[in-house]
């Protein structure tokens, strides 16, 4: 495949954790990738070798997801050095700073989850989605995808970071409001709801999860690695799931899993 040829994915928080797994997962696939995270480049210096071993073309761009501003200077960026954009993950997100009881949390907590889990991504999607029907209007065989990463929260109620499960449960929303939209221009709208994941986001609360995993919190008894996420999101953004624009792909190791 030529370079010309080559896809392009831009990964929300793509410099570590779960949207490094998904970054790398598609550049191991053959995508070109864009990574983006609130760190100056010279910090992601890693992750971006290590993509590029892979042999991916990286494009790294600074921004605040939950700053709209921010959102154009980013795809410039990417229209500059690509000139297309074929997969959007929506992975960047935040955990409350302080895990607190729905009785005692804080308007400014719950101001700064929906800013940055999901009002961001909601109109980062918008301006992508414009991007990608220009595209589809230019080729037909233009083959776009947008994914969301959301979260088990979205479905299963924490009393003690009531904020994050309301952004992820609106996330779900979001999916389907974008599934729904961008159908009739071939854009397929997925999402993965990952369960506990091994990433800096959770490494505080390590003994807690290792002491609900042993108890039999999830069917498959480990924690799940960026990789579980990332193989997951290479299926979907490379057309391996077909008629299926608004699917919902649980990669939780069976916590969601009714079992009586
Ligand atoms: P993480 O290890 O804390 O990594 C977060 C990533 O997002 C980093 O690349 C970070 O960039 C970036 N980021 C954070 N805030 C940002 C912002 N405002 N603008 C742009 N980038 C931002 O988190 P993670 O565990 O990989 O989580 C990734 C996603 O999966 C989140 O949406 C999270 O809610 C979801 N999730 C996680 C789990 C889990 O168990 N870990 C489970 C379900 C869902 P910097 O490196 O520059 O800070």
């Amino acid at each position: 495949m030529s370079k010309a040829d080559r896809r392009v994915a831009l990964v929300t928080g793509g410099s570590r954790g779960i949207g490094f797994g998904v970054a790398r997962a598609l550049a191991a696939e053959g995508l070109d990738v864009v990574i983006n995270g609130r760190r100056p480049e010279p910090d992601v210096a890693e992750p971006i070798a290590e993509l590029r071993s892979l042999g991916a073309q990286v494009l790294y761009c600074r921004a605040d997801i939950g700053e709209l501003a921010d959102h154009g200077a980013m795809l410039d960026a990417i229209r500059g050095r690509f000139g297309r954009l074929d997969v959007l993950v929506n992975n960047a997100g935040v955990a409350p700073d302080v895990r607190a009881d729905l009785l005692d949390a804080t308007p400014e907590s719950f101001d700064r989850l929906m800013r940055i889990n999901l009002r961001g991504p909601y109109f980062l999607t918008q301006a992508v989605a414009r991007w990608m029907i220009e595209q589809r209007k230019a080729d037909q065989g233009f083959q776009a995808a947008i994914v969301n990463v959301s979260s088990v929260s979205a479905t299963e109620a924490s009393v003690n970071r009531g904020d994050y499960c309301i952004s992820k449960a609106g996330v779900g929303m979001a999916t389907q409001l974008w599934a729904a939209r961008l159908g009739e221009f071939g854009v397929p709208v997925f999402e993965v709801r990952p369960g506990v994941i091994r990433t800096d986001m959770t490494a505080g609360v390590t003994d807690k999860y290792d002491k609900l995993l042993a108890e039999g919190l999830t069917v498959e008894p480990r924690w799940g690695v960026p990789e579980d996420v990332g193989r997951a999101v290479v299926v979907l953004a490379t057309g391996k799931l077909t008629y299926a624009t608004g699917a919902v792909l649980p990669i939780d190791g069976g916590l969601t899993l009714r079992r009586l």
